[in-house]
């Protein structure tokens, strides 16, 4: 599978058009503050019928569960049979706006996702399914202000028991949608362990702070989360412990090879035009060889990104998991994203560092790949324990 099949290339035409005619025009106000974008998420999901694109994975999911299967299932773009054309949803959003795409991944992909593949059928009916189809917007909450990179071991939030159910109380920082997400995927630590919440918005207890000021990504609200002893019923817990939580780590950072490689299109196809159009000199930029290697070089991250995303879908839809993969390939994908856009500057001269160009937005959302869903050290680091194996002493 190393070129798209007639029906993703349509999917991608579509939503190229969607997003150039919806998306874009709502970018300065989102990127401002003054709108949020879960409406928006909202009519994307409506118009193009992701009821009937994910409604059957989750469906297929319910059956299985009430044939009585009690293993775990498969992401949501696995399991719908379809994980390239979801990557290709992903890039296209990117183009554009990365930090829509980045909120739509959380909301479907993150929160659905795992309520989705780990949750009962009660769960999976009642939260699952409305996130999935995104009449509902997700958030999915493991960072704490003193628990980042070791998310497990310095995690302070807690899930008590309190009679069948639990007490949570605990603040998360950084959450992605936090402003707007209807439901939340809280992890705690628990008396057996670390756990997995499924808490709604307007439960007693549960505040949220104002959206953070952020260097990039500010088409995609984010805050705090606090949890003020709030009550939950036995049916709140997802199950499946800290590997249920490892497993959707793997599914964010398996997201972001797709935002890169629409962040570098955009800017190898803007920096091919533009070397053709501006003259310098009397001649195209493009006449200068110091031009045409960073053409060059776009062109082969852009080839390395997108090869990097055909392995992740084919990875998916053949249920082949290879972890050092997943996290040193997001580690790569995020620092070419961060070199391209600043490439494309470079090729752009002044006007690349102009706001209406729109390259100086992706240079600043790209930086973020380079740091959430496990920053760059985190996932090499990773990568490489899992590659060495175990060392005697
Ligand atoms: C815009 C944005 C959106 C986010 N969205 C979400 C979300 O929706 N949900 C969520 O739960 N979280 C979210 N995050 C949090 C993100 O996952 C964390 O920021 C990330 O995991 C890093 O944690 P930290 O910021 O605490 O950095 P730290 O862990 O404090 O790291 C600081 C530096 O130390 C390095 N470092 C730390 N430990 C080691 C080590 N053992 N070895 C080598 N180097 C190390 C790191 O690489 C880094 O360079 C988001 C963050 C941002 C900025």
């Amino acid at each position: 599978m190393f070129q798209l099949d007639e029906q993703t290339q349509m999917v991608a035409g579509v939503f190229r058009q969607w997003c150039q005619s919806t998306l874009q025009p709502r970018v300065p106000a989102l990127e401002a503050g003054t709108e949020q974008p879960f409406d928006l998420m909202k009519q994307m999901a409506k118009t193009f019928g992701f009821d009937a694109m994910l409604g059957g994975a989750v469906k297929k999911r319910l059956a299985k569960l009430k044939a009585g299967e009690t293993a775990p299932g498969e992401s949501l773009a696995a399991s719908s049979g379809t994980p390239m054309m979801m990557h290709v949803v992903v890039k296209e959003l990117s183009r554009v706006s990365p930090g829509f795409a980045m909120g739509f991944g959380v909301s479907m992909g993150l929160a659905g996702g795992s309520i989705v593949a780990k949750g009962t059928a009660e769960q999976i009916e009642r939260w699952g399914l409305p996130l999935a189809t995104m009449q509902k917007i997700g958030a999915w909450c493991l960072t704490e202000p003193g628990a980042g990179s070791d998310a497990f071991g310095s995690m302070r939030t807690t899930a008590t028991a309190d009679g069948d159910g639990y007490r949570l109380t605990g603040s998360k920082t950084f959450i992605t949608n936090g402003p707007g997400a209807d439901i939340f995927l809280v992890y705690a630590r628990t008396p057996d362990g670390i756990g997995s919440f499924i808490v709604e918005r307007a439960m007693s207890g549960v505040t949220v702070g104002p959206p953070f000021k952020k260097m990039g990504m500010r088409d995609s609200p984010t805050s705090e989360v606090f949890f003020d002893d709030v009550k939950l019923g036995a049916e709140h817990r997802l199950p499946g412990g800290r590997s249920a939580t490892k497993d959707s780590l793997g599914t964010e950072r398996s997201g972001v090879p797709a935002m890169a490689w629409g962040i570098i299109e955009r800017c190898y196809d803007m920096s091919l035009q533009h070397v053709r159009d501006r003259k310098q000199f009397g001649r195209a930029i493009g006449d200068f060889q110091a031009v045409q290697l960073k053409i060059t070089d776009l062109f082969l991250k852009l080839r390395t990104v997108e090869n990097v995303v055909f392995r992740l879908a084919w990875m998916q839809q053949a249920g082949v998991k290879d972890q050092p993969f997943v996290n040193a390939s997001k580690a790569m994908s995020a620092q070419l994203a961060v070199d391209a856009a600043l490439t494309a500057i470079q090729i752009h001269g002044g006007m690349g560092y102009m706001e209406e160009l729109g390259l100086e937005k992706l240079a600043r959302d790209a930086k973020l790949l380079e740091l959430g869903a496990g920053t760059t050290d985190i996932n090499l680091l990773a990568a490489a324990r899992e590659l060495i194996g175990p060392l005697e002493a």
